[in-house]
């Protein structure tokens, strides 16, 4: 980058704050500059509280900006808000918050202003799609516009009512920054039977400005139980998989973002919401400069900076494509994990091993996955070829394009890479929709219409979990075309019975456990942070197990040469039999009969070939 300015560093406080959106500098500025507006519907609402007083800079602009080569891209990405889209000659857009433009101007690179105030063409939007009725049937879960936080909760706890044997709620096990809880569904007939079915899991919502990654999360919870159109392979997923859904990753943040449009009752919060008209386009949580809030029955911080949660996670953390200033959008925290958000993702998915996961995002009509970094050895990931070629079967349903994460530019920290690399588990970024973070509900840009394009290929993704092999047509990234049809393989799978010492079936609890070391960073696997797993299974009235797992050897183990093995612990009148197995994607350990204790007469009774083979490492009485 010889001809360019150099970038603007040592960001001061100030623009910290200002370059952090609507934060503490608006709330300040309170009283004076209100506007009282009948705010009456939704449009009326928006219209009245978007009109902004603090000035002609305090707008969004949307740029193109013209790069040269991945130096000046790194720039852009390293000091911008981007938007995912990318243009064929290699430009980035961004979001250009308030201060930014100028900053742009300085770097010296050549870059066009595509929306000179993003707000006002939104609100147009809106405008415009409020005279339209909301065109085609009515579809799982919807409504007549993006749900507000307490609606995503309401429906969630609803679901859970309705359902009862179908549905459990999930509490994650922490509170947000302010205070909040977070709260996901687990699907499955049957499902507070103990098993060893396959989890797969969704997400929306890290990024609070992307409402639809949380509409689309929701409304596939209500299409699995309602199964409006006697869906065989959703009745399929209901019966063989348990999905999880989590639709809102970062309430404070989606919060701050969505329910500043509505909460007009309370004219502490939404004051210096009705003055900014900036926060719906708030992206990371709500980490301030003091992070107790000041008025905790507000649940709002004035001081929030926010840390991107999507990279925060630990894979990779550290490397490009996510910063340490805490002022810019893609800011990754203090060190790995060190938000509740991240780590509330992180914790359910230990204990539960989900096999397939995706979370969902917005914008740019793409579809994800690993890796997201530069450097280390291994530029496609061991799985490459059916994540490739899955990816591509999603994008035929959903008209999105597929891509190796890296090849769009460098990512880490991120939930995708995180879950394929500690978990194992095929793992997606998507991001939904063409054109804006949060187009009109019901528009043909928006919630509806995207959820009828993700439909088949959340479905898709499921089906990972269902069986054991699938079969999807060979995708060529150069071409785009398809060619012949192979299987692939998608999870482990463990079975066995357990069988007392006259060979009864015998009820047995089960867990597995592993550690495992996920590299941070960007170059050779130096440092690593450590990633304990564990998830709890139960044999069926017959003493039999069937369990199905991500594989026992992790990506990052199998880039090393390595393998990892479950470590197994099989529980059973008042014994306890460790194992280790080592099962990889698309095996089966069979593990014959396992025998716990002596025959209460006679023969011994030489049947079953996991005989002996379980009594390596007996320990015993079991608490
Ligand atoms: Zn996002």
């Amino acid at each position: 980058m010889t001809t360019q300015s150099p970038p603007p560093d040592g960001v001061s406080r100030r623009t910290f704050l200002r370059g952090a959106g609507a934060g503490l500098g608006l709330t300040m500025l309170g009283g004076a500059s209100a506007t009282a507006s009948p705010l009456g519907g939704f449009g009326t609402a928006l219209s009245g509280r978007f009109s902004r007083t603090v000035g002609a800079t305090d707008v969004l602009r949307l740029a193109r900006v013209a790069v040269r080569g991945p130096e000046e891209a790194a720039f852009v990405l390293g000091h911008f808000d981007d938007t995912h889209r990318v243009f064929d000659d290699g430009a980035i857009e961004v979001l250009l918050w308030p201060g930014d433009l100028a900053r742009l101007t300085a770097s010296g690179l050549r870059y066009d202003i595509t929306v000179e105030d993003v707000v006002e063409r939104d609100q147009r939007a809106l405008a415009a799609a409020d005279t339209q009725s909301a065109a085609g049937g009515s579809l799982p879960g919807e409504r007549d516009d993006y749900r507000t936080l307490a609606q995503f909760e309401d429906d969630l706890l609803g679901l859970v009512a309705r359902f009862g044997d179908k549905a459990r709620l999930i509490v994650l096990p922490e509170r947000s920054l302010e205070g909040r809880r977070v709260i996901g569904i687990e699907i499955a007939d049957d499902v507070h039977r103990v098993d060893g079915r396959p989890v797969w899991y969704m997400d929306g919502l890290h990024h609070a400005r992307e409402w639809p990654s949380g509409e689309l999360t929701l409304m596939f919870a209500f299409d699995l139980l309602e199964n409006p159109q006697d869906d065989d392979r959703i009745a399929g997923l209901r019966r063989d998989t348990r999905t999880i859904l989590v639709p809102v990753v970062n309430p404070d943040g989606f919060s701050w973002s969505r329910d500043a449009l509505v909460q007009v009752s309370d004219p502490y919060a939404s004051l210096p919401l009705a003055i900014a008209g900036l926060e719906a386009y708030w992206r990371k949580n709500r980490r301030g400069l003091i992070d107790e809030t000041i008025l905790p029955w507000l649940q709002r911080n004035p001081t929030s900076y926010g840390v991107d949660v999507n990279r925060n996670y630990s894979a990779r953390w550290g490397g490009p494509g996510a910063s340490g200033e805490p002022v810019l959008q893609d800011h990754r925290g203090e060190y790995p994990f060190s938000e509740p958000e991240s780590r509330n993702v992180a914790a359910l998915l230990r204990e539960r091993q989900p096999v397939a996961l995706n979370s969902n995002h917005t914008y740019t009509g793409l579809v994800l996955r690993p890796w997201g970094h530069t450097g280390g050895d291994g530029r496609f990931t061991p799985d490459e070829d059916i994540m490739r070629d899955l990816g591509a079967a999603m994008c035929e349903h959903n008209g999105y394009e597929n891509w190796h994460s890296i090849d769009l530019y460098a990512t880490t920290g991120t939930t995708v890479d995180w879950g394929y690399a500690a978990l194992g588990a095929l793992s997606y970024t998507f991001e939904i929709g063409f054109d804006n973070f949060h187009p009109p509900y019901a528009g043909d840009d928006g919630a509806l219409h995207h959820y009828r394009l993700n439909r088949e290929a959340f479905i898709l993704l499921g089906e990972t979990a269902r069986f054991q092999h699938v079969e999807h047509r060979v995708w060529d990234r150069d071409t785009g075309d398809f060619g012949g049809t192979v299987a692939y393989p998608t999870h482990a799978r463990i079975t066995g019975a357990v069988v007392d010492g006259d060979g009864n079936p015998l009820p047995a609890e089960l867990s597995v456990q592993r550690t495992t070391r996920i590299p941070l960073g960007s170059a050779a696997d130096e440092e690593f942070y450590e990633e304990e797993s564990r998830a709890q299974a139960a044999t069926d009235g017959d003493g039999r197990l069937d369990w199905r797992l991500p594989p026992s050897t992790t990506p990052t183990a199998i880039e090393r040469e390595e393998t990892e093995a479950w470590e197994l612990e099989i529980r059973a009148a008042g014994e306890t039999v460790h194992k280790s197995v080592v099962v990889e994607r698309g095996e089966t350990a069979e593990l014959g009969e396992i025998r716990i204790g002596e025959p209460t007469r006679g023969n011994g009774n030489e049947r079953g070939n996991g005989r002996g083979l379980l009594r390596e490492r007996p320990s015993r009485p079991n608490r």
